[in-house]
């Protein structure tokens, strides 16, 4: 992408946002939504609500009807008879119940049995003609509609759902972030890759953003932290999976949780305010960020520097017919620099992907210097 046509993204984004509201209003965080990953029984559903009710802090009670399994001939959900035992779960206790809809016919069914909201799941925001099918079934109605992220890591992907419900009319609307299929080794079982919600917030900042950590971590030990670290990122709410008995569940039995653990969770975490209320505070602040400006031009400085030394050495590789990528010296860069920022305590992946960036910045000061006559101006890879 040139600079430019990020920048057209980023304005072609912002024209229909003012619809959007943080129609949660309330401010109080986290905004929290517990309750089984899959509806499996009738006693189940009515004991995991009951339970969370008393806790008094679950605002809204979510439970899978429909589940989308990665396998054929796993527990696909009961179907159709578990909606009512949700609302009727929801009614008894007066909270709001939701559930996922995969498609129009979901739709049809979970507003005939009185659901309070819906979510999307991350297997159907990647599709833009299923959310479009869903989308249409929901025009003109006021119901809120929780998107989650899709599968895959694309920013665009989500913000197009979010879009097709808002072109639906639809006014409360609320993402979810729940992590992201990743290849590599990982502890989580979604890569939480928490720079996509952030930018998702500074294109869409009036979008009440949910974490969902239980499809995140994919086990229990790790969703304190994450749920922490998504309140630190100034996230509106988070979405936890809730079962009486979680070693039994029926689907993701590893990360769910009890409403008492639940409980402890969220009065374990440590709620700080993105709004700076005192004078004191916000002087202390900004003499910290006055001394990173400072790093940060300094840093820049010295890269602009580097890039003069890359152009010279690609006047020099060009006067003696060497090739641009010399990869052992790469090779040593990597692993000199490593060896280096380790002992700095810079984390592995940082520095990777700071060199690579590095790299190819340098690459295209030398292919500008070296092949410019030819038309080529470094930036298409
Ligand atoms: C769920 O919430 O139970 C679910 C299936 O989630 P996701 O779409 O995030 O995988
Ligand atoms: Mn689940």
């Amino acid at each position: 992408c040139t600079r430019k046509s990020v920048i057209k993204i980023v304005q072609s984004t912002i024209a229909p946002i003012q619809q959007l509201q943080n129609w949660l209003g309330n401010g109080l965080r986290p905004t929290l939504i517990a309750g089984p990953c899959s509806a499996e029984t009738e006693e189940q559903v009515h004991a995991t609500v009951k339970a969370l009710a008393a806790s008094g802090k679950v605002s809204m009670i979510r439970a899978g009807i429909w589940k989308p399994r990665t396998r054929p001939n796993s527990f696909e959900g009961v179907g159709e008879k578990g909606l009512t035992w949700l609302k009727d779960a929801g009614i008894a206790t007066n909270l709001p119940v939701m559930t996922e809809v995969a498609n129009a016919h979901h739709v049809e069914l979970a507003l005939k049995a009185g659901m309070d909201a819906l979510w999307i799941g991350a297997r159907t925001s990647v599709n833009p003609f299923t959310v479009q099918e869903i989308a249409d079934a929901l025009k003109g109605l006021d119901i809120p509609i929780f998107v989650k992220n899709p599968v895959n890591p694309d920013l665009q992907l989500w913000i197009g759902a979010i879009e097709r419900f808002m072109n639906a009319g639809i006014n409360r609307i609320a993402a979810i972030h729940r992590g992201f299929s990743y290849h590599g080794e990982s502890v989580y079982r979604n890569e939480p890759m928490w720079e996509i919600p952030i930018r998702l917030r500074t294109i869409m900042p009036d979008l009440p953003v949910f974490c969902d950590p239980s499809h995140i971590c994919g086990k229990r030990d790790l969703l304190a932290l994450v749920s922490q670290r998504a309140m630190d990122m100034g996230m509106d709410g988070l979405m936890i999976e809730t079962h009486p008995n979680p070693d039994k569940a029926w689907s993701d039995a590893a990360q769910q949780i009890t409403p008492e653990t639940l409980l402890t969770l969220i009065n374990s975490l440590a709620i700080r305010q993105e709004n700076i209320s005192s004078a004191e505070i916000r002087d202390g602040l900004s003499e910290l960020r006055t001394r990173i400006d400072l790093l940060d031009a300094q840093i820049l400085d010295l890269i602009s520097a580097r890039m003069g030394i890359a152009r010279e050495i690609g006047q020099y590789k060009k006067e003696n017919g060497i090739t641009i990528l010399q990869l052992e010296r790469w090779m040593e860069i990597v692993k000199t620099r490593g060896f280096r920022a380790d002992k700095l305590g810079l984390s592995d992946d940082f520095i990777r992907n700071y060199l690579e960036q590095l790299h190819k910045e340098s690459i295209l000061h030398q292919t500008r210097v070296m092949n410019a006559s030819k038309g080529d101006d470094g930036v298409m890879w």
